[in-house]
């Protein structure tokens, strides 16, 4: 692939609702461009775009994928992204670096779940943006229809400047409403039979751009005719300052519209040089700096993405935001404060890499085997070192416990982990010190499930996933006061131990504390320690179930010892026996942990989530209305909202979200109390 300058380079990002067509676009586009001899499909996984077997397998994007697209004299780095909820990482790495949006909707189920997810992440990251609605060849399209219902629920400034031209199996093309030509594919003049319509289409765009170029808006008032540079010179200026969305339309599987919807990519949306300086923070100062988009200033290029192949190893994905960045050549990583050698960089595509020498200001490419770099650093020049902003994760929300499933598994799954971890950074992964458990986390249930097919295959490290152990903790309810005689004669030297332990409940929270005071010296201090090691060791488990005993304070008030007999063991021994009876006296109660849970739904939904938590045993804490949504806040027994992330999708079909965190302990309900025993003592068996 040849170098292009700056200002022939766009970047694009595809969103939109799962399935509305972004893969099928994308292979539509290579098409075009002639990088590939025929359309590769979604469902026999042969497409460029979802090269990964977890996305064959399941039919949908799991990763960002980048397509440079050669068209005419640009460059199209088509960013293609996942619709998954569950993925949603990947799109927020592809929307930072990308320099414009193209939302894709479907022509028959128009704005969907997940079109307004994207509208609204777009509308947050301030980029231009165009719509392409896709599948005009299915049976029920309906583009005025999707036009109007995209004006009422996304915004007014969508207006479309191409129509189809025929639908379903008379798809035969598009109509350019302000080239005034008809293409099916070649150009031909605009059908009779569509002139009227068309007609009523532009006369709208000229209307929406009007409202916001006040010298189109005289000459429209004055009925003069207005040129079709005219209509792309002002359609430029209002897609750059948001205002307005351009539509185009065709068909990503019948190749309809393709050529059409590139030319609006790169009409319409800014190239890196439009997009104006970047702002940086000087490493050196923490200064806010700008630095100039052009490829002769200082180099500074975002890393925002890290792959793992199994064969090349770790492929670091980049953007340059300023200067060039060579092959071969040593760059700073601002973040690390490390040099890094670069080797080749390539530009990719899909999952084949074309060697180039020098990636310019704006470019995308990648470089395989850095070192200290992840995602998120910037790459630099040491005199010049700055960071470029990273993108926000969203928070994890759907934990599994993984076990390995055999002995070769558990040393492979050590190294393997944190590689996974690099290639995806939304997935989180921490040994839970209560249960031992090693907990790995990701935004949803597919997303975990994606990781643990990619341990196995990437990594060859099978794991079963189990749902995560609660960490229940034990207390005392009542103060209590135990003796324990530990006696024994065998033989030669006997063991003699004797302790009274007094158990006092804690408040909530306050942990487990030991005390000790002794009169007289009836328990010798020399001893002291063996007791508090004997009482923390058999704190350990408690007697009702075996979990952790918290919130107890434990104090040695008296005791005896026997001059010979006595020995640092038998006070042990003695110790955790008296805790035990005392623990069995004080009324011992199971508690659990509580997390505090905000959800976000849209307010019709209000009423179901909160008859669900209803069921969970959640106590409503709050309720605040914000811009059509209620903010929900709970405090809800963890044990109750493992699955959370599932059943929040279910009744609110994907609109609500949620961020949850551990609040505090408290006492597990009678009833809840016998069944966690009971199923605690059939485990032991
Ligand atoms: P993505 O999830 O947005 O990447 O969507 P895909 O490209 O994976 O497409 C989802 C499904 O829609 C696949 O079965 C495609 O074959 C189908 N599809 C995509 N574009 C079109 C189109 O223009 N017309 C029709 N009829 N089907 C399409």
């Amino acid at each position: 692939m040849p170098t292009y300058s700056t200002e022939a380079i766009r970047n694009v990002v595809l969103l939109s609702h799962s399935g509305a067509g972004k893969t099928t676009i994308s292979e539509a586009m290579l098409l075009a461009a002639g990088s590939i001899s025929r359309l590769g499909k979604v469902e026999s996984g042969t497409t460029v775009s979802d090269y990964e077997p977890e996305e064959a397998k399941r039919q949908i994007s799991i990763s960002l994928s980048i397509l440079p697209v050669k068209w005419k004299d640009w460059k199209v780095n088509v960013i293609d992204c996942p619709g998954y909820a569950d993925f949603i990482g990947e799109c927020e790495a592809g929307i930072r670096v990308a320099d414009g949006v193209a939302i894709v909707v479907c022509a028959v189920s128009g704005v969907e779940v997940g079109t307004e997810l994207m509208w609204r992440r777009s509308e947050e990251s301030g980029k231009p943006r165009v719509i392409f609605i896709n599948k005009m060849d299915r049976e029920n399209a309906d583009f005025g229809r999707i036009v109007n219902e995209l004006q009422e629920k996304l915004s007014k400034g969508v207006v479309p400047v191409q129509m189809p031209l025929g639908t379903h199996t008379n798809l035969k093309g598009v109509v350019d409403l302000i080239a005034w030509k008809a293409y099916s594919p070649e150009e031909v003049e605009i059908p009779d039979d569509v002139q009227e319509e068309a007609k009523s289409f532009r006369e709208k765009l000229i209307e929406g751009l009007a409202e916001f170029d006040d010298e189109l808006m005289m000459k429209y008032l004055d009925g003069e005719e207005i040129s079709s540079e005219e209509i792309i010179d002002s359609l430029r200026r209002s897609v750059r300052n948001r205002d307005v969305v351009p539509v185009v339309v065709g068909s990503g599987l019948q190749n309809v519209g393709i050529p059409q919807c590139l030319d609006a990519i790169c009409d319409y949306l800014p190239s890196p040089l439009d997009i104006g300086d970047i702002q940086v923070t000087n490493s050196q100062s923490g200064e806010q700096e700008s630095v100039s988009p052009d490829s002769n200033a200082s180099l500074a290029a975002l890393v925002f993405k890290t792959g793992v192949d199994p064969y090349v190893g770790k492929i670091t994905y980049l953007r340059v935001y300023s200067g060039t960045i060579n092959s071969n050549s040593q760059v700073w990583n601002a973040n690390k404060g490390q040099t890094e050698r670069l080797g080749q960089l390539s530009t990719i595509c899909g999952k084949t890499q074309e060697p180039i020498s020098e990636l310019v200001s704006g470019d995308i490419g990648c470089v395989s085997k850095l070192t200290v770099t992840s995602t998120g650093d910037t790459l630099c020049n040491q005199s010049q070192s700055m960071l470029l902003r990273a993108f926000e994760l969203p928070k994890v929300a759907y934990s599994v416990a993984v076990y390995p499933k055999s002995k070769a598994d558990v040393d492979k799954l050590s190294t393997a982990l944190p590689r996974l971890l690099e290639e995806d950074s939304s997935l989180e992964m921490r040994r839970d010190v209560d249960t031992g458990e090693m907990l790995l986390a990701g935004l949803g249930d597919c997303h975990v499930e994606v990781a643990i097919d990619r341990l196995q295959r990437k990594f060859g490290v099978e794991v079963e996933a189990r749902s995560p152990k609660v960490p229940y903790k034990e207390t005392v309810s009542v103060e209590t006061n135990a003796e324990y005689k530990h006696k024994k004669q065998t033989g030669g030297h006997g063991q003699y131990g004797h302790v009274l332990l007094r158990l006092e409940p804690l408040p909530r929270g306050t942990g487990f504390e030991f005390a000790e005071k002794v009169v007289g010296g009836a328990v010798p201090k020399n001893y002291i320690p063996a007791v508090e090691k004997g009482v923390t060791e058999g704190k350990q488990e408690g007697v009702l179930a075996g979990y952790p005993v918290v919130d107890v304070r434990v104090t040695l008030y008296d005791g005896s010892a026997h001059p010979v007999d006595s020995s640092e063991m038998s006070f042990k021994i003695a110790a955790s026996h008296a805790l035990n009876k005392g623990l069995t006296q004080g009324q011992p109660i199971l508690l659990e942990p509580i997390a505090k849970l905000q959800v976000v739904v849209p307010d019709s939904f209000t009423g179901d989530v909160i008859s669900d938590l209803n069921t969970k045993r959640a106590r409503v804490l709050g309720m605040n209305p914000e811009n059509g949504s209620q903010v929900i806040e709970v405090h809800v027994p963890q044990a109750e909202v493992m699955r959370y992330a599932i059943d929040l999708r279910s009744i609110t079909q994907g609109r609500g979200s949620f961020v949850m965190e551990f609040s505090h302990y408290e006492e597990v309900p009678a009833h809840i109390t016998q069944k966690i025993v009971e199923q605690k003592a059939a485990e032991k068996e």
